[in-house]
């Protein structure tokens, strides 16, 4: 399931895992606990664990359907990088985003020290567009990610 979205650095959100924990100052303010709380309240189907870690594994090939070239925000209602994510089930994230080269595919993390213990054995799209933002910190780089990842 993807869905349009309204942020104005992307068009679509792609959520193959959603809830998560806090674990730092800037998830004070999480916005995927409020949606996804208040998404619960409302009967959503995909939110009935409420903002527990919960992988949606259908779906997971949808980009591949889409023909039109798309900006997709990766897990805009949690971190893929949490520790209940499998490596197994972000490797299959993975391998999707990497088989549509046709799109750009945005990740945001803050679990940076699993992403940087992973990164080294996946294989990133080459038109990837992955962002870690570490608390107040924003770091961004565009291209194969695993060798930006070496100046952060
Ligand atoms: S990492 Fe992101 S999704 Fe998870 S609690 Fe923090 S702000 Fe929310």
């Amino acid at each position: 399931m993807a869905t349009r979205s309204s942020i104005e650095w992307t068009e679509m959100t792609w959520n193959r895992v959603t809830g998560c924990t806090k674990i730092s100052q800037g998830c004070k303010h999480c916005y995927a606990e409020r949606m996804a709380k208040r998404l619960k309240a409302m009967g959503g189907g995909r939110y009935t664990n409420g903002f527990q870690v919960t992988l949606h594994p259908d779906s997971l090939d949808a980009p591949r359907r889409w023909r039109q070239p798309r900006v997709v925000f990766v897990n805009s209602m949690s971190d893929l990088f949490h520790d209940e994510v499998p490596r197994a089930y972000i490797e299959r994230v993975f391998a999707t985003m990497r088989d549509c080269s046709h799109h750009t595919f945005q990740v945001l993390a803050k679990r940076s020290e699993r992403l940087a213990a992973l990164a080294p054995r996946l294989q990133w799209p080459r038109k990837n567009r992955a962002a870690l933002r570490a608390c107040n910190q924003h770091v961004e780089r565009d291209g194969v990610f695993s060798e930006g990842l070496r100046s952060f």
